[in-house]
């Protein structure tokens, strides 16, 4: 399932990130920062450079984390933008499953690999629990064939809640999972049903019991919000019933509307250029609404989209290992990796995937090698999203103190009145923070900034 965001990889379109507009109407459009440079800049000339990366050694202490990608759905949501499937039978799962499996082979026999045993490992998609029992069986048996999971400290599955039984959810926990992370969105069913969500909130109810009763270490559960027919009263009900449920961690999206959505193609038909959701102003309002009631009840704002019950026992290692430099192996239709200072993403479609795969390839069609600068900015961009950035940790990474490289961007938000700077760290405070995207434009470089709001 989920929504749009940055534990999900694989958007259909990756036009350049806009800068969320300060005070508007929510138009058509990608915002959500979750890579730099841009997918855009990935090109088909620069897949060699993954190549060269696959037959050298990893680089010294790097941490080896897993990424797959399930592009099955039961339906198809109105605001999903993600590549999913939603018409495929048994037969071609298991042969996706199979595909998978190759591609992860293929990589496994790389001297990139060196060794390493995966340390987090992310299920997502689409909604991997669309996968039944059995196929959940063979797909994990064999990946740990491959790669054995025996150091591997975080395992997380995304899941829609309408999948979920008792023993499809004991099926997930014996494969190893540690965080499950539940496609809720909203408790409302008119807004579940008019959004197109396959589940409702009876659905999510079971399955959460179910969850807590086989005793997953994390529970994760998302929201949105801003989606369509969205009300204040509502989203306050939405976010009492999220914190009674007291789940490990909430991660809360604002809706957009890219290009390739249901919600956007109504719009052309209409002649509309403004989605019929929440103004940005109203979305950031709700998180901040939300952010505070979860703060009431104990938990902390860890990044500019998550809270969590207790920072000390949940690590979010996925997250911290994508936005520290950590290698991603990615498999699967559309997913997108990065190894040894390459990134990389496979083809977008099922067919041209899978025969890829099948002729003996690497399915990937695009890469970039990104330059020292561009790394230092991506992983700058990306910490800054967590609420702020060590600077003596970050300086003795790179060689460069942020206050020198980033002299001119720090000195606009300094102006704006939206840096905290204190205890050697540079941060964002709550009001930056719910707009982090736009604010990020900042430390683009020109050529990838989009302009459009600007
Ligand atoms: S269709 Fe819905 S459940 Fe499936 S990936 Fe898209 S947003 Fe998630």
């Amino acid at each position: 399932m989920v929504a749009p965001a940055p534990d999900s990889p694989a958007p259909e379109t990756v036009a350049l990130p806009a800068a969320t507009p300060a005070r508007t109407e929510t138009t058509a459009g990608n915002y959500f920062v979750a890579n730099y440079p841009p997918f855009a800049a990935w090109k088909a000339d620069q897949v060699p450079e993954l190549f060269t990366a696959l037959n050298q050694p990893p680089r010294p202490n790097v941490p080896l984390g897993l990424y797959v990608h399930i592009p099955f759905c039961r339906k198809r949501c109105h605001f999903c933008y993600f590549r999913v499937y939603t018409d495929k039978n048994a037969e071609d799962i298991r042969g996706y499953i199979d595909t998978i499996l190759q591609e992860l082979s293929r990589y496994a026999a790389r001297p990139v690999i060196g060794g390493r045993h995966p340390r987090f490992i992310y299920f997502g998609g689409g909604t991997p629990s669309y996968l039944s029992p059995d196929q959940l069986k063979f797909l994990s048996d064999g990946m740990k064939a491959l790669l054995p999971w025996d150091e591997a400290t975080e395992i997380t599955f995304e899941a829609e809640p309408g999948t979920l039984t008792d023993h499809k959810l004991r099926a997930i926990r014996e494969m190893g999972v540690t965080r499950l992370s539940l496609g809720i969105e909203h408790f409302d069913d008119h807004i579940l049903e008019i959004n197109g969500r396959a589940h409702r909130s009876k659905e999510i109810a079971r399955a959460y019991a179910y969850a807590r009763d086989i005793g997953f270490p994390q529970i994760n559960i998302d929201l949105i919000a801003g989606m369509v027919e969205e009300t204040e009263e509502k989203w306050q009900e939405a976010v009492a019933k999220a914190v009674a449920l007291q789940p490990d961690s909430v991660t809360i999206y604002q809706m957009e509307v890219p290009y390739n959505t249901t919600i956007y193609q109504r719009m052309k038909d209409e002649g509309r250029l403004v989605a019929p959701v929440a103004d940005w102003e109203t979305k950031r309002r709700w998180v901040d609404y939300a952010f505070s009631k979860f703060e009431e009840a104990g938990y902390t704002v860890t990044s500019t989209t998550t809270v969590v019950r207790d920072p000390n026992r949940v690590r979010f290692e996925y997250r911290a290992g994508l936005f520290s430099g950590a290698d991603l192996l990615s498999v699967g239709v559309a997913s997108f990796g990065h190894l040894s200072g390459v990134h990389y993403q496979n083809h977008h479609d099922f067919h041209p995937y899978l025969d890829a795969v099948k002729a003996g390839q690497f399915p990937v069609y695009r890469a970039l090698r990104p330059d020292p600068a561009e790394l230092y900015t991506r992983e700058f961009m990306l910490q800054l999203k967590l609420g702020c950035v060590s600077i003596d940790a970050f300086t003795q990474k790179f060689g460069i103190d942020p206050r020198v490289q980033f002299a001119g961007p720090l000195a606009i938000l300094r102006e704006q009145g939206h840096l905290v700077e204190q205890d050697g760290q540079i941060g964002l405070n709550r009001p930056a923070l719910l707009q982090v995207d736009r604010l990020l434009q900042n430390f683009f470089d020109p050529k990838y900034r989009s302009g459009r709001y600007a």
